[in-house]
């Protein structure tokens, strides 16, 4: 009874990509915020502009001036009164300001930098606005206020070793993407990983990297590509998802630590992070969107990973506004009520998107980007209105227990903070660990897999050696198709075809490396023994 339930629950999940309204996040979200005071820091020149205010002073009229002074009563006792949503909104665009000075030792590193992944006209437009809501305080106070975010929202804390606070945000040293360098790579594959697994990640690279289109995208029908022109069968319905294409590609290059900047596939990483970039819509209140109807907030959640992650691995002070931008978007497009995320913004959530976002929003914690605490309070909200059992199974919008919500939930709760003697969790995993890999069910697969790898153990041996030879052993070998994968079983794959396979079965094979295990103590010293 539980498994039928289970299996409807995941098809409606793999659904959600087929199923995504064709409203635009601006038709779909009514706005309700008022209009921020206009006060700008950088216009008050000391003395002049001080003299010139107080000359115009004296020319205006008395009731004039009363009026004025009464608007700026009543604006600052709206704005202290306003819900804590708004006004922590607004916070989160005031210390989003692209004008993080603190940044600016990071240029050195900067060996190739995203030079023509110019910030658009649109992103500078972003920049004006969010200027004049910039308090009158220095960088120096900016940054710890970041800080302090960060560690109230215990976000991470787990897996982050317990000196990241105090380190330099420059130094980027224990964000948990550590195992990516060349080579703590060859040390974490000793966890799990083998030769095969490492050849299949390579051939996968070059199959994808092989499908990029001229534009510097990816498309879902990866048959559009020149150099392919149908020579791989099972291309995906969902051409007109060129965003969510294209974060799912990247991000197998990035699990690889292969970036823009290092690596044997620079120029394919840069065309993809500009095709990425110069996409985004931004918004001085929304935040920077990836959203596109076609792929609703899926593509904008896998695009935030992609750039987050990025720039975490490069430091490139040219994705520090995006990465940003998209982390704010997702603040703005959750379901005030509810706490989750759906295909539009600010509507009832359902697990598969709200997975999505809250790997974004690890991202961007790795990152060191501002992550507002109450974005990741709410989430969890949702995440307790779709459990059951206590916490061990999830649903999808309500609480069920689906094999692929389950992974997803219990993912996001490790993320979101629980240790690993909860009862819930040590229930849910045991669950998975006796269900196993599907062999076909990507989706599931997928976020299952992260899971064990984060609880280790017996459970995560047994797991990981089904998992890696059942993909090692149907990768294609021959032709065009070489290096690609292809599965029938996750309604993703209709969309998605064999780029979405292909993604998917390459993260999963990454898993030895893409992230930190959550809950082992001091992983930097014992990922270099000796
Ligand atoms: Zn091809």
């Amino acid at each position: 009874m539980a498994q039928e339930q289970a299996n409807n629950d995941a098809a409606e999940a793999a659904d959600a990509a087929e199923t995504a309204p064709q409203t635009s996040p601006e038709t779909a979200s009514p706005e309700t915020k008022p209009a921020p005071e206009e006060k700008s820091p950088r216009s008050q020149q000391p003395g002049r502009s001080r003299t010139s205010m107080r000359n115009a002073l004296r020319q205006m009229p008395s009731w004039l001036v009363s009026m004025v002074l009464h608007m700026v009563i009543l604006l600052g006792l709206a704005l202290w009164s306003l819900p804590p949503g708004i006004t922590d909104e607004l916070r989160q665009l005031i210390v989003s300001s692209g004008e993080n000075d603190e940044f600016d030792d990071l240029e050195e590193i900067d060996d190739d930098p995203l030079e023509d992944i110019e910030v658009t006209a649109d992103v500078v437009a972003m920049d004006a606005p969010i200027e004049q809501e910039t308090p009158e305080i220095s960088p120096a106070e900016d940054m710890e206020a970041a800080a302090v975010q960060v560690e109230l929202s215990e976000f991470g804390l787990e897996h982050a070793p317990k000196n990241d606070l105090l380190a330099s945000i420059g130094a980027f040293s224990g964000t948990g993407l550590q195992g990516r360098g060349s080579g703590s790579r060859a040390a974490m594959l000793r966890q799990g990983g083998s030769k095969g697994s490492e050849k299949a990640v390579g051939a996968a690279l070059k199959w994808l990297a092989a499908h990029q289109m001229p534009d510097g995208g990816w498309n879902f029908n990866h048959a559009a590509c020149p150099q392919c022109n149908g020579a791989c069968r099972n291309p995906g319905s969902g051409v007109q998802a060129r965003r969510g294409a294209t974060a799912m590609a990247l991000l197998p290059f990035l699990g690889a630590g292969q970036t823009h900047k290092s690596g044997n596939y620079k120029q394919t990483v840069k065309g993809g992070l500009y095709f990425l970039v110069q996409s985004m819509k931004m918004d001085p209140r929304k935040g920077g969107s990836m959203f596109e109807p076609a792929g609703s907030m899926y593509s904008h959640g896998l695009g935030s990973i992609t750039l987050c992650e990025a720039y975490a691995m490069t430091h490139d002070k040219g994705l520090l506004m995006p990465a940003q931008a998209a982390i704010n978007f997702i603040c703005y497009a959750q379901d005030p009520v509810g706490g989750g995320w759906r295909y539009a913004p600010r509507t009832p959530g359902d697990t598969s998107v709200v997975g999505w976002q809250i790997m974004a929003l690890k991202s961007g914690h790795m990152a060191y980007l501002n992550v507002p605490p109450r974005t990741v309070v709410m989430a969890s909200r949702f995440l307790d209105s779709v459990q059951a059992n206590g916490g061990s199974h999830y649903g999808y919008v309500s609480p069920a227990a689906g094999p692929a919500t389950t992974a997803i939930g219990l993912l996001c709760r490790m993320y979101l903070g629980w240790k690993k003697d909860n009862p819930a969790l040590q229930k849910g995993v045991t669950w998975l660990s006796k269900a196993g890999p599907s062999p076909g069910n990507m989706y599931y697969n997928y976020y299952a897999t992260q899971v064990m790898r984060h609880w280790e153990g017996e459970e995560w041996e047994k797991w990981n050696a089904v998992m890696r030879d059942q993909l090692v052993n149907s990768q294609a070998t021959a032709g065009h198709e070489a290096g690609s994968w292809t599965m029938h079983g996750d309604h993703g794959a209709t969309v998605g075809g064999r780029l979405y396979c292909t993604s998917m079965a390459t993260m999963i094979l990454e898993v030895y490396y893409r992230h930190m295990p959550i809950y082992r103590k001091q992983s930097t010293e014992e990922e270099f023994p000796e």
